[in-house]
């Protein structure tokens, strides 16, 4: 092939997500929306802060020139220096702008911080289930994507299974928590387990080993403590995004933190802005780096999460239905009625419910159910799930 082979495949299969959302759609416009469960996209359905439009407005009325102006690569200082010092506050840390990275949403930040690590030949290590695009953009850094099955009762991270697949070629671990798609937060003590384990491989190695920690859902957990990596174990870096916390997807906004208490920070910061500038990765939006600004410290509203979160669990388990209770983001993992993840969700289709099975997640026999939907799709989809479930009962 006279063209890139690995990006033709990657353009030309689609990401399962999106071809549910898109039958999702195709079906709405030929049933009726209210008739269609679709339960597959992360998309936030709350709105965006008001202050994020007041940010706007008020960017509005500066000089186009500035307003539409490049920024510095890694981002205007005054949207940084807001990051850092509201890292600052909610951490005790003591970051500066110079350790932050601005970024088009965790996407590019994730493909950031793989790119400034990984060399040919490395691998990076991800917690099975997780989400499908880790395994493009790992590959895209030349690494190769190792898969983990996170504990099968808890899905938190099996911390043996993890040193078991601990290679010298082994360049980075992946995490995300709150998770997507389980649901799961990690707790403090197997975090903590994790780095141990880190520590030693490391020493043990003779080179050391990274934690990308993934957190677009930081701010989505339900009373749960979501403990700060990189206080638990120094080679962290950090991928955040505010797609989900202020309800900002589309507009792409996001960062990539080298905390100044990595041991490499020194060699890491100029390696984070290489692997922007060899990807084209540079001067995220400047509006929304404007917004940043006003912005940083805008709470998270988690209420209609909240609510859909309990109307789901209740409904589905008044039904009969498995799955682990959520405790984070806007997702849950529930056992399929079958064995094959594939057919149980050909089968939901027919009830014009749209989950997402979970072999698009590098792990079988459960789907995905994004609870980021209006209540009324939760409630009006009972009746849905209750036939589902009846079409499984000899
Ligand atoms: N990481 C996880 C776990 C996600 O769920 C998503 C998006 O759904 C991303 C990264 C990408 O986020 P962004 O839209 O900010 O690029």
């Amino acid at each position: 092939m006279s063209i890139n082979e690995q990006s033709y495949a990657y353009g030309a299969s689609k990401s399962s997500i999106r071809e549910i959302a898109a039958y999702g759609a195709a079906r709405k416009a030929e049933i009726g929306a209210e008739n269609v469960y679709d339960f597959s996209l992360g998309n936030p359905s709350v709105p965006a802060p008001d202050a994020v439009r007041d940010s706007i407005a008020h960017a509005l009325t500066l000089p186009a020139t500035a307003l539409h102006g490049y920024t510095p690569a890694n981002g205007l200082p005054a949207a940084r220096n807001a990051v850092a010092a509201s890292l600052n506050r909610r951490f005790g840390t003591a970051y500066g702008a110079d350790d932050l990275y601005l970024t088009c949403g965790a996407a590019a930040s994730i493909s950031i911080a793989l790119n400034a690590l990984c060399n040919e030949g490395d691998q990076v290590i991800v917690i099975a289930p997780y989400f499908p695009e880790y395994a493009v953009f790992i590959q895209n850094a030349g690494a190769e994507c190792v898969e983990v099955m996170a504990n099968p009762e808890t899905f938190q991270i099996d911390v043996a299974a993890v040193e078991g697949a601990i290679t010298s070629h082994t360049k980075a671990v992946m995490i995300d928590s709150p998770n997507n798609p389980v649901g799961s937060v990690y707790a403090r003590e197997n975090l903590e387990e994790l780095a141990e384990l880190l520590r030693r491989k490391s020493r043990e190695l003779g080179q050391p080993i990274y934690l990308i920690s993934d957190e677009p859902y930081r701010e989505i957990a339900y009373d749960v403590e979501v403990p700060w990596v990189p206080d638990l174990y120094d080679r962290t870096l950090v991928c955040y995004s505010y797609s989900k916390s202020l309800s900002l997807p589309g507009e792409r906004i996001g960062w990539a933190l080298v905390p100044n208490t990595n041991p490499e920070h020194d060699l890491l910061v100029p390696a984070v802005a290489g692997a922007g500038r060899k990807m084209g990765f540079v001067c995220a939006p400047a509006l929304f780096q404007r917004v940043l600004i006003d912005c940083v410290d805008e709470p998270t509203n988690i209420d209609a999460y909240v609510r859909n979160r309990k109307a789901l669990t209740e409904g589905l388990a008044k039904i009969g239905f498995e799955f682990v209770e959520p405790q984070g983001a806007f997702y849950l993992w529930m056992k399929a009625l079958e064995p094959d993840a594939n057919a149980f969700f050909e089968r939901a289709k027919s009830f014009e419910l749209l989950p997402v099975p979970s072999d698009s997640f590098g792990c079988p026999g459960w789907v995905r159910v994004g609870y980021c939907v209006s209540y009324e799709t939760i409630v009006g989809s009972m009746p849905a799930w209750q036939a589902l479930w009846d079409s499984y009962q000899h």
